[in-house]
C-alpha cells in the first residue's frame, strides 16, 4: 500500500518540509502513466526529475533570487556544467572568464573543445570591451563576480548590455555574493548559478547547486538537461539546504561583519603585500562592487610578501582556529593555498605569487585575528631564518 496524506491515521503538521524519496513515481492508471512526460517540467514522473522536496527547495531559491524558476543539481559544478550543456553545441563560440571556477574551465577546455565548441578565455576584469571578443557564432558568456580566488570584478551590467544587443546568452556564478548581496537576474543575466554547498547549506556537510532564471523555455530545456544527464539531487540534501536557508541572513550578516574587520586589519600588516577583497576601498574592483553589490560575504584572499615555500608551511601549520581545506561559506573558518605556478600559468594572471584564501566562519573575530597574526609571525620567522 502507498502511504498518502489521506491514509495517514492522524493529522500531522510540522514546521519542517517533508523529505520525500522516490526512484519510482506511482501512477493511478495506465492512461496517467502513458502521459507521464506531459507532467514536465514541474511535475513528477520519475525520481530523476525531482520529488516535492526538491520542488520546495527550488521554489524557495527562486524567490530568494527574484526569479521565476529554479533547477537544483547535485553540486555547484554540476549546475555550471548543466547550464552550458543545455545550450552550447558544436560549432558555437563560448566565452569564459579566466577567473571562473576552476572545474568549469577544465570542463570547457578539456571536454567541450573536443566536441567542436570554440572555447575562448577572456580577462576577468572586463566590461563593455567584451564586445571585441564576440563572434557571429558566440552562444554564451560565462561570468563570475568577483573571480574565484583572485577576486577581479567584471562590470556585469556592461557585459549584459553588449550580450543582449548581440543575442548572446549570459550566465553568472553568484556564489560569492549570494542573492543577499547581488541579484544577477535583476541585472538582466539569463542564468544565476549558486553553489548551495557554500553559504546556502552553510555547514560544510553537503554538495548542492542551483540554476535560477526567468525564461520559461530556458527552464524547460534545463529541466530536461538536468534529468537526461542523470543529475538527481538527494531529497535529504535538499532538506539540509532548506534548513540552512532558514539562518542564511543572520549567518551572512555575522560572517560579513567579521570578515570585513579581519580583512581591514590584515591590509596593514607588513607581511601582507595585498588583500584581494572588493569591499576594501583599496581594491581595484571597489567602485563596481560599491555600485552594484549590497554586501561582501565571508571570503577573501591575500598575497603575502615574497617568501620561500617553507614560510607558507609555517603559516598554515601555525593555524589553530582555521582548518586547512577547500570550499568555504560554512560556520567554521577555513584557509586554502593556491601555489605560485598555478597563479602564474593562468590566462590573464593577476599575480605570479601564491594566494592564500580565507573563509571566515562564526568563531570569535578577535580569536581569528589573533590566530592569523600568529601565523604571520611564523611566516616572517621562517622567511628570515629560511627554516
Ligand atoms: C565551490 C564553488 C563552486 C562549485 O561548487 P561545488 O558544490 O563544490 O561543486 C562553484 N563556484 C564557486 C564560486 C565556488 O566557490
Amino acid at each position: 500500500m502507498t502511504l498518502t496524506t489521506s491514509n495517514v491515521p492522524q493529522p500531522f503538521k510540522s514546521l519542517s518540509p517533508p523529505i520525500m524519496r522516490a526512484s519510482t513515481v506511482v501512477f493511478d492508471s495506465l492512461a496517467d502513466f502513458a502521459r507521464r512526460k506531459e507532467r514536465q517540467p514541474d511535475g513528477y514522473s520519475y525520481g530523476v526529475t525531482g520529488t516535492p522536496t526538491a520542488r520546495e527547495l527550488e521554489r524557495r531559491i527562486a524567490e530568494l533570487e527574484g526569479g521565476a524558476h529554479c533547477v537544483v543539481t547535485p553540486s555547484g559544478q554540476s549546475a555550471l556544467m548543466t547550464t552550458v550543456m543545455g545550450f552550447v553545441r558544436g560549432g558555437d563560440h563560448l566565452l569564459v572568464s579566466a577567473a571562473c571556477y576552476g572545474a568549469l574551465k577544465t570542463f570547457v577546455l578539456k571536454w567541450l573543445s573536443h566536441f567542436n565548441v570554440e572555447v575562448e578565455i577572456y580577462p576577468p576584469a572586463i566590461g563593455a570591451e567584451i564586445e571585441r571578443y564576440l563572434k557571429p557564432n558566440t552562444r554564451m558568456i560565462c561570468m563570475e563576480s568577483p573571480g574565484t580566488v583572485t577576486m577581479e570584478m567584471p562590470d556585469i551590467p556592461a557585459i549584459v548590455e553588449v550580450a543582449k544587443r548581440h543575442g548572446v546568452m549570459t550566465m553568472m556564478d553568484n556564489t560569492w555574493a549570494s542573492p543577499l548581496a547581488f541579484r544577477p537576474l535583476a541585472h538582466g543575466v539569463d542564468f544565476c548559478i549558486e553553489a548551495a554547498t557554500k553559504f546556502f547549506g552553510g555547514h560544510s556537510d553537503l554538495l548542492v547547486g542551483c540554476i535560477s532564471m526567468n525564461d520559461t523555455d530556458y527552464y524547460e530545456t534545463l529541466r530536461e538537461t538536468q534529468s537526461v544527464l542523470g543529475q538527481q539531487t538527494s531529497p535529504d540534501d535538499c532538506f539540509l539546504v532548506m534548513r540552512g536557508l532558514d539562518t542564511l541572513k543572520v549567518r551572512y550578516a555575522a560572517q560579513s561583519t567579521s570578515t570585513l574587520r579581519i580583512a581591514t586589519a590584515l591590509e596593514h600588516h607588513p607581511q601582507v603585500s595585498r588583500v584581494l577583497f572588493p569591499a576594501l576601498p583599496s581594491d581595484p574592483g571597489h567602485g563596481i562592487w560599491k555600485r552594484d553589490f549590497s554586501g561582501s560575504g565571508c571570503l577573501f584572499s591575500i598575497i603575502l610578501q615574497p617568501a620561500p615555500e617553507i614560510a607558507f608551511n609555517a603559516f598554515f601549520d601555525s593555524l589553530r582556529q582555521f582548518a586547512i581545506g577547500a570550499s568555504w561559506g560554512g560556520v567554521h573558518s577555513l584557509a586554502a593555498y593556491y601555489p605560485a605556478p598555478l597563479q602564474a600559468d593562468r590566462a590573464f594572471s593577476l599575480t605570479d605569487q601564491p594566494v592564500v584564501r580565507l573563509s571566515i566562519g562564526l568563531e570569535d573575530t578577535a580569536l581569528l585575528l589573533q590566530d592569523l597574526m600568529g601565523a604571520l609571525d611564523a611566516f616572517s620567522q621562517a622567511t628570515t631564518t629560511g627554516a
